[in-house]
């Protein structure tokens, strides 16, 4: 709708510190001026692929401001590293359609986030719920507390340490419980899952950054699930946690057959405990982990989702362009802003570049 100048000054003083380019300064206008947000905060991340910052949305009604994250998807950055072309001179004739295809990369990446939050969300798994989606702008449940700080990553947690138990054992099981879950429930495969991705806050994990995640039919999906499971479990080791072996897990959390609720899910997981290997049997258990490890495992995930790399190839000639495609919808009204065939080939039914084709 029309945006009034009131709202343009608003917006102005909102987003003004904040280094952004026009179209996403124009795309929080509008978000500003149908209530979504009320003001832009600093950046809580700044990162390769995106930048994700505070906001608060004060309530008509007068209560107190709800605070919200927003997740920018990084288009001009896209374009800037694009710059040796310019200077070969060769951007002549693909200026313009690689200054598209990055934007509609990076729109088809938050739209991957965004749905994936939403099956997250539908499975009950903690995570922020994801409230607005405009191109590579990304509106959602800000995950901290009521003075605007953000929980912290588990990387950088602190545990009380209680009891005699290490506190991080529970923490550890309460993850596989929700490994299963999105795997078994959410039909996915988290594909970046590290302490890195996972907030933390009064025992209780939350699961964040799911635009690379697949569907767990995905041709590599199997791959990824093993990487997550390494990654978890070398985190937890360093924590001193007597972890499960790799191939324990997995095996576990692919299983069609056992329980996906709680209690029996973590009464699962302790019968594995109960059931694993000797001691005796640790050594040719071991050989067997790293050969597991290293049939399933030939590369690592930086190789496959290496933006600056891969914002140079044409978006068809991308490894993940496939993952985008094997997308599905878990929801219908999902479905109605595109459908899977049209992002295989690289435009959505929202045209808003269109105009520029
Ligand atoms: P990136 O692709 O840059 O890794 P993430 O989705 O992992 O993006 O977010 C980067 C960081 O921003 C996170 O580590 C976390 O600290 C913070 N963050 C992301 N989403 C939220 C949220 N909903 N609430 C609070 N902090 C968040
Ligand atoms: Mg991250």
């Amino acid at each position: 709708g029309e945006v009034k100048d009131k709202d343009k000054d608003k917006a102005d003083r909102a987003t003004n510190e904040l280094v952004m380019d026009q179209r996403t300064r124009m795309i929080l206008l509008k978000m500003i001026s149908r209530g979504i947000v009320s003001e832009v905060h600093g950046a809580i991340s700044t990162g390769k692929e995106a930048n994700v910052y505070g906001a608060v949305l004060d309530p008509l009604d007068g209560t107190r401001p709800l605070h919200r994250a927003i997740k920018i998807y990084k288009t001009a950055i896209l374009v800037f590293k694009d710059r040796e072309r310019y200077i070969t001179g060769e951007h002549r004739f693909k200026r313009g359609a690689n200054k598209k295809n990055n934007r509609e990369m990076v729109k088809q990446w938050a739209e991957k986030e965004f749905r994936n939050l939403k099956r997250l969300h539908a499975a009950g798994i903690p995570c922020p719920e994801p409230l607005e989606l405009k191109s590579h702008v990304l509106v959602m449940e800000f995950l901290g507390n009521k003075r605007g700080y953000a929980y912290p990553r588990l990387r950088d947690a602190t545990l009380s340490d209680e009891g005699t138990e290490n506190p991080w054992r529970p923490v550890y099981i309460q993850l596989l419980g929700i490994m299963r879950r999105l795997f078994r429930v959410c039909n996915l495969v988290h594909a970046d899952l590290s302490e890195y991705n996972i907030l933390y806050d009064k025992n209780k994990l939350y699961i964040i950054d799911v635009s690379q995640s697949v569907e767990h039919e995905h041709p590599r999906a199997l791959e990824f699930l093993r990487m997550d499971i390494k990654n978890v479990g070398d985190f937890f080791r360093r924590k001193g946690v007597d972890t499960l072996q790799d191939r324990a897990i997995f095996d576990f959390i692919t299983a069609i057959d056992g329980p996906v609720e709680e209690p029996e899910l973590f009464e699962a997981i302790e019968r594995l405990y109960e059931t694993r290997p000797s001691i005796q049997d640790a050594a040719t258990e071991e050989v067997d982990v790293e050969v597991f490890r290293n049939q399933f495992i030939p590369r690592t995930l930086d190789e496959v989702y290496d933006m600056e790399r891969d914002a140079k190839m044409p978006v068809e000639q991308l490894v993940y362009n496939s993952m985008l495609a094997n997308t599905v919808s878990v929801k219908p009204e999902a479905a109605e802003e595109g459908s899977e065939e049209d992002s295989e080939d690289g435009t959505t039914a929202d045209g808003d570049d269109r105009s520029e084709s």
